[in-house]
């Protein structure tokens, strides 16, 4: 069965876990732009030196970058059954640029899933994983503008998923293992 998905969560909602999760489930790849961003920031390329400018800061990489790079991952020859893309899209321009990726593919998007976590809930978390894994933008700062920056541009995606009467939200919080029984029942009229 194929299954075009996107996660959909503010910064610290456990997005990554559950992506990771949900792609063993459905038999196809988690597609998380800011791994990718995080990749070649390592890697020292030239994709990794612009993003990081604006990585640092909390602030959304530029539309233009983003959307190539999605591009070109969404043209491997894994995601032929599809896809679980966490952290994309991330504002209404790419909601846009998404359908137009898929539809040179031939292929829609099955829906959205929302992973909904409190504000306060989702800080703590992050600068709790700031202590462990050290990541630059899990400052206060940052976190606080990446959560800005969530409210303001990602917000509106849901919106328009819902629109679409193609989105549905899961509660985040809880077991790990019983989040992801919750989304796969979520998921599941989705894809069938
Ligand atoms: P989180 O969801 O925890 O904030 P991510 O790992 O998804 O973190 O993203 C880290 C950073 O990578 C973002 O703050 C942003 O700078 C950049 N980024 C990731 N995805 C996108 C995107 N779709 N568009 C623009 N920038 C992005």
């Amino acid at each position: 069965m194929s299954a075009r998905l996107v996660l959909l969560g503010a910064p610290g909602a456990g997005k990554g876990t559950q992506a990771a999760r949900l792609s063993e489930r459905l038999g196809v790849p988690a597609i998380s732009t800011g791994d990718i961003f995080r990749a070649n920031i390592k890697g020292g390329t030239e994709l990794g030196r612009l993003a990081q400018s604006y990585t640092d800061k909390g602030e959304l990489v530029p539309d233009s970058v983003t959307n190539d790079m999605v591009r070109a991952r969404l043209a491997e020859a894994d995601t032929a059954e599809g896809f679980l893309l966490d952290g994309y899209p991330r504002n209404t321009a790419q909601v846009a640029e998404l359908d137009v990726i898929l539809g040179e593919h031939g292929v829609a998007l099955d829906g959205a899933v929302e992973l909904t976590a409190d504000p306060e809930i989702v800080t703590a978390r992050l600068l709790k994983r700031a202590e462990i894994e050290g990541r630059v933008d899990d400052t206060e700062d940052v976190i606080r503008t990446r959560l800005a920056v969530y409210a303001e541009q990602t917000a509106p995606v849901a919106g328009l998923y819902a629109e679409r009467n193609a989105l549905v939200a899961v509660d985040g919080i809880g077991e790990l293992d019983e989040v992801t029984e919750r989304l796969v029942a979520a998921i599941a009229p989705l894809v069938g």
